[in-house]
């Protein structure tokens, strides 16, 4: 390309001179997409501009490419939140490319990494590179923002599919900033490098349905007795005693179809099938008439119980971490964004084990609704992107034993089947 020079480093390289929060964060493995999906939720949105046009292969980026052709096809997307352009996005495939792979014509508005997964063709992706973008440069002009400084802070990757290259150039544009500063003092309060780590401890995360990105847990609350028919079975009035809230580790997530072992000191495991809401955008004293602004998506839950350590918990005036919080506590199935099914306020809710009914009611029969949940739920902790809320069980709870399956679902959602062994 022509215009002013850029220089493609490694993030070690432009690090010292980056505005670090924001190269940090965008240089985690994984797609960019997930990672602004993340901080903004719902309110992302993504868009291609205008149809593939055909524009010449400066001698630089053949040289990059190691290709000869002379020309390329740019398709340019936009990542916009709450219609403010986050990210201006330009994909380059080159001639030979296109040659071999002629369906990435017909991308549409489809995101190029989700396309790329489903070839049944070797793909590797090189190192990332970031460069600091001279308002001259064609990338910068490209992505039409003056950026008050003239600078802009842009990365790219180049893929091979089969061999041929695919380059992807991403500028962050101010707007990006702004957004990511809103979370940048938490951030800075629990993100280390992991050069300062003496060891590695991984995060937990869910799995997103027709996705390969996965939602990462930041925290679970649950709701207490959120069903009037359960609240009665456990021995409370719920005409008298409203929801209470309770946490588990976040690490405390168990993937669908995974099994879990019977856990130590009970001899009273019950399943409390669960619709569990995912945050997408955290926010504080949050009005029940935004609350699913902040919703990225559902999934369904098993609030796992050692139903006697919280018996003994509830006769003794005890917390019921130990009851609640152990291990292994919350099997989750993949998340559905909002933007694939929108939100659930009905539908049925079940649960069987070995086959057998246990569990069936419906969500309407919810005391709390969902926007009521969050809502209170961010009166008493700021709610961050990465929260799980597992909003509470119908009637019908019960013991499990070892060897055990147990078949939970909600309309709409993916089956979760968890075995205990
Ligand atoms: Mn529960």
């Amino acid at each position: 390309m022509s215009g002013a020079p850029a220089h493609w480093s490694p993030l070690a390289a432009v690090a010292a001179r980056a505005p670090h929060e924001l190269l940090s964060w965008l240089a985690e493995p994984g797609l960019l997409t997930a990672r602004v999906r993340a901080l903004c939720g719902p309110a992302m949105g993504f868009r291609r501009l205008g149809v593939l046009r055909e524009a010449p292969l400066s001698s630089a980026l053949r040289e990059r490419l190691r290709v000869d052709d002379a020309d390329c096809l740019l398709r340019d997307v936009e990542f916009c939140v709450s219609g403010a352009r986050v990210v201006f996005a330009q994909t380059v495939l080159p001639a030979s490319t296109l040659d071999r792979y002629p369906w990435l014509r017909e991308l549409g508005d489809s995101p190029l990494g989700e396309a790329l997964r489903e070839v049944d063709e070797p793909l590797e992706r090189e190192p990332l590179e970031y460069a600091e973008l001279p308002a001259g440069h064609p990338l910068a002009a490209a992505a039409r923002d003056s950026a008050d400084g003239g600078l802009l802070w842009a990365r790219r990757a180049v893929y091979r599919l089969g061999g041929f290259p695919i380059l992807v150039q991403e500028v962050f544009l101010p707007e990006l900033l702004r957004a990511q500063a809103a979370a940048r003092l938490h951030h800075e309060d629990h993100t280390m490098t992991a050069d300062t780590l003496p060891f590695a401890v991984p995060r937990p995360t869910v799995g997103i349905t027709g996705s390969a990105a996965r939602f990462p847990v930041h925290r679970i609350y649950c709701v207490g007795r959120n069903y009037a028919a359960h609240a009665r079975e456990m021995g409370s009035d719920p005409t008298r005693e409203p929801p209470c809230f309770f946490t588990k580790p976040a690490d405390a997530v168990v993937a669908n179809g995974a099994a879990v072992r019977y856990p130590p000191r009970t001899s009273n495991l019950h399943h409390e099938v669960e619709l569990v809401v995912a945050i997408g955008k955290g926010g504080r004293q949050i009005p029940v008439t935004e609350a699913l602004e902040h919703v990225f998506g559902y999934a369904v839950g098993n609030d796992l119980t050692r139903r006697d350590l919280q018996s003994h918990a509830k006769d003794n005036g005890l917390p019921w971490d130990v009851a609640k919080g152990f291990d292994h506590s919350a099997p989750i199935s993949a998340i559905r964004p909002v933007t694939d099914g929108g939100h659930l306020s009905s539908g049925r809710i079940w649960l069987e084990v070995n086959g057998q009914a246990r569990q069936d009611a419906n969500l309407t029969e919810l005391i709390w609704s969902v926007p009521e949940v969050v809502a209170e739920l961010s009166t008493m902790f700021e709610l961050q992107p990465g929260d799980l809320i597992f909003t509470g069980t119908p009637a019908g709870v019960g013991a499990v034993e070892r060897g055990d399956s147990i078949v939970a679902g909600i309309d709409g959602l993916d089956t979760l089947r968890t075995t205990i062994v």
